[in-house]
């Protein structure tokens, strides 16, 4: 029984980058081999093991066969005849298709370390088309190394169009989709996620709704980049480079789905977006089963980001509203996703950078006075019932007032 390192950490140290995890390959074992030194066995359709100490995973070296439609479809071959070489030929990339034995030997068939230096992401066989979830996959490597000067290779882009064309990614089950774009959310350059998939034709049955954003036109006084897909991507990576924080994220890159439905005959101009993206964000966090606390931070960003650039012209009883559709009282961080999102927005503008954003700040420190206000008193002086919050309501306007006036 052999053993090697493979995958992302043989990768991530010939690339001179931090590792996330550690992934093992046994080859000539058998299961029981392995749970009689104390691995404990975990996942059901092939043998991966968990060592007893570091925990990390180890499989055991394994072919595999396309025999249905969608990522479930594989025959899985595990006996202990199965070579190192076959084990890596199942693999997506090049660069994540290397070995290292216990002697730190580069095992690499597939020229991945080539790749490496060329910084290139390249698939390893026409295998790669067998598994739909691969063009996410690779979009988000993409979507890692943008800033190293990866590119993906032009027959892996070819292959990519292939898959899209071939309509198997819709067979992608919605919660793969979603663990995808999250962790593509929180990687460097999340818009190379966005660019792949457009490019590819993916992103039209994945996400039609941003799909959709490209090329529609916005007005150039307040959008020089004019194109709303453009724009978006623009956001996200500001708000990448200030959070890896994936409900803000999310936010930030739906924040203007809406533009998607507006009329022709209205353009460039996009009156009532808000509420037509927020409400479509209700629809797709369903169909796409984005988990609750993103879906809703992405809703009310969708649905309060203008007010909030146009925080100045707000009456104090506005600025309530908007801190109490933000759950501000009770979930205090929501203002600072939100304020932090709308920045993004704003910043997402071409040539923006050079222009203030106070709005952030100062609704955080509206939403902190507020927070100053507490039920006791108003309970010490015999306030019952619905009377305990108009009280606070009050105090909160009476003190928002004072805010504002100091503020202008
Ligand atoms: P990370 O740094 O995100 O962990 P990784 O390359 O280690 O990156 P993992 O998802 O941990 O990615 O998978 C480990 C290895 O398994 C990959 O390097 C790749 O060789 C292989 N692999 C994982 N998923 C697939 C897939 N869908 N198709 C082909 N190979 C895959
Ligand atoms: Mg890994």
């Amino acid at each position: 029984m052999q053993i090697y390192l493979v995958g992302g950490a043989v990768r991530d140290k010939l690339l001179g980058v931090a590792t996330q995890d550690r992934d093992w390959v046994v080859v000539g074992g058998h299961p029981d081999q392995l749970k009689a030194l104390g691995y404990q066995q975990v996942g059901a359709d092939f043998p991966v093991f968990l060592h007893p100490q570091t925990k990390e995973e180890y499989a055991l070296a394994r072919t595999e066969r396309k025999t249905g439609l969608g990522y479930q479809g594989f025959s899985v071959e595990f006996d202990s005849s199965v070579t190192l070489e076959e084990d890596l030929a199942r693999r997506d990339l090049t660069i994540n298709a290397m070995a290292e034995d216990d002697q730190g030997r580069l095992i690499d068939p597939f020229n991945g370390k080539a790749d490496l230096d060329k910084r290139r992401l390249r698939h390893v066989s026409p295998a790669f088309r067998e598994d739909p979830l691969r063009v996410l996959r690779i979009a988000r490597f993409a979507a890692r190394f943008h800033h190293l000067g990866f590119t993906i290779a032009k027959d892996t882009q070819d292959l990519l169009r292939l898959m899209a064309d071939s309509g198997e990614l819709q067979h992608l089950v919605a919660e793969r989709v979603w663990t995808e774009m999250s962790r593509a959310l929180g990687e460097t350059t999340p818009s190379e996620y966005f660019k792949v998939l457009k490019r590819c034709t993916a992103l039209a049955g994945l996400f039609p709704e941003l799909d959709r954003l490209f090329g529609v036109p916005q007005t150039m006084r307040w959008h020089p980049e004019v194109d709303t897909g453009l724009h978006t991507l623009k956001a996200l990576d500001w708000a990448r480079a200030q959070t890896d924080d994936v409900e803000v994220l999310l936010a930030t890159l739906c924040h203007d789905l809406g533009k998607g439905l507006t009329e022709a005959t209205m353009l460039p101009s996009h009156h009532g977006h808000e509420q037509l993206g927020a409400n479509l964000l209700r629809d797709i966090a369903k169909r796409m089963k984005w988990p609750k606390g993103p879906a809703l931070l992405a809703e009310t960003v969708a649905r309060h980001h203008t007010l909030c650039h146009r925080l100045s012209e707000q009456s104090p009883v506005a600025v309530l509203d908007l801190l109490k559709n933000l759950n501000a009282f009770r979930q205090p961080s929501r203002v600072e996703q939100f304020g932090l999102a709308c920045a993004a927005d704003f910043y997402g503008r071409s040539g923006f950078e050079r222009f203030n954003y106070p709005q952030r700040d100062l609704l955080s420190r509206y939403a902190s006075a507020c927070l100053t206000i507490a039920a006791a008193p108003f309970v010490q002086q015999g306030l019952t019932g619905k009377a305990i919050g108009a009280a606070m309501d009050q105090a909160r306007v009476e003190l928002l007032t004072e805010l504002i006036g100091t503020d202008v």
